[in-house]
């Protein structure tokens, strides 16, 4: 089974569109695939009409209906192919928590997955390059490990919400290249929620296209992630079409190693067990 469940289009901040992301990854030979344009809602947001003013990383909220109508055709269109899913990536801030839950359930839409992402740790944009010395000023203060943990609280956060589905890139805090010395009891606890919540942990090559050259989650987090029995899903993290299968036998291969044989799909929100 080959998936890839983390894909950004020009919808949000991909250069490619749905439609060429499909039939690329039919050529590819991928079984299903999951569009996860970027949902950011500030915590500056005070209600829907304020979150609309969004830059053009973020899938505008204008723009919804259109990006779910465009996908559930290109679902219909290329059904014998390719599974085609239909998903968002949500950034999380307990700010906005409530916008975000009234926004999603004021859709009747039925996603197939929700990626839930930390992108932003004490306004910070961890993984943007223009604020990769705002990062750094924070571990000379306070050490990484502090930053580490203060991330590590939000992703526990935002798996506890219950509205997310998978776990987004779960480690991007280490992206600048840093390790914690600690934190093995915070993934702990994030992975003992992912599993009540009947969620999966993404496992990203994202990583690997950023200083930090490995994949997300570490080593020390998919050992946890076995032993909690904690399902894995696999996203690239596509933001043009070469990406659509960047690192792809990687992936795979690391989560072999691991022990597992199956991975996680969603389908309208439900989790399933595939062969790897
Ligand atoms: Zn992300
Ligand atoms: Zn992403």
């Amino acid at each position: 089974m080959k998936v890839n469940y983390h894909i950004h289009t020009t919808f949000s901040d991909g250069t490619t569109t749905p439609q060429e992301y499909v039939e690329k990854a039919i050529e590819r030979g991928f079984n299903e695939i999951a569009f996860t344009d970027h949902l950011t809602i500030f915590p500056e947001s005070k209600n829907q009409e304020v979150s609309l003013t969004t830059s053009k990383h973020i899938l505008n909220l204008t723009r919804l209906e259109e990006y779910v109508s465009l996908i559930k055709q290109l679902e219909v269109k290329y059904n014998d192919k390719i599974s085609v899913r239909l998903g968002l990536e949500v950034d999380y801030f307990p700010e906005s928590e409530k916008l975000i839950e009234e926004i999603l359930s004021s859709y009747s839409y039925d996603f197939d997955l929700l990626i839930g992402s930390v992108h932003f740790v004490k306004g910070i944009c961890i993984d943007c390059s223009s604020q990769k010395f705002k990062v750094e000023e924070e571990v000379k203060k306070n050490g990484f490990d502090k930053f580490y943990s203060a991330y590590m609280s939000l992703v526990r956060k935002a798996v506890e919400t219950g509205l997310f589905n998978i776990v987004g890139h779960m480690d991007i805090v280490r992206i600048w290249g840093y390790t914690p010395t600690n934190g093995a009891v915070e993934e702990t606890k994030v992975l003992t929620s992912v599993k009540k919540q009947s969620m999966a942990v993404e496992v990203s090559s994202r990583g690997l296209r950023q200083p930090i050259r490995s994949l997300y989650p570490s080593a020390r987090i998919m050992q946890e992630c076995k032993r909690l029995e904690v399902p894995v899903t696999i996203g690239t993290d596509a933001h043009s079409l070469e990406e659509i299968d960047y690192g792809y036998d990687v992936i795979v291969n690391y989560i072999k190693n691991f022990g597992y044989t199956k991975i996680a799909t969603f389908s309208k929100g439900r989790l399933n067990f595939q062969l790897l």
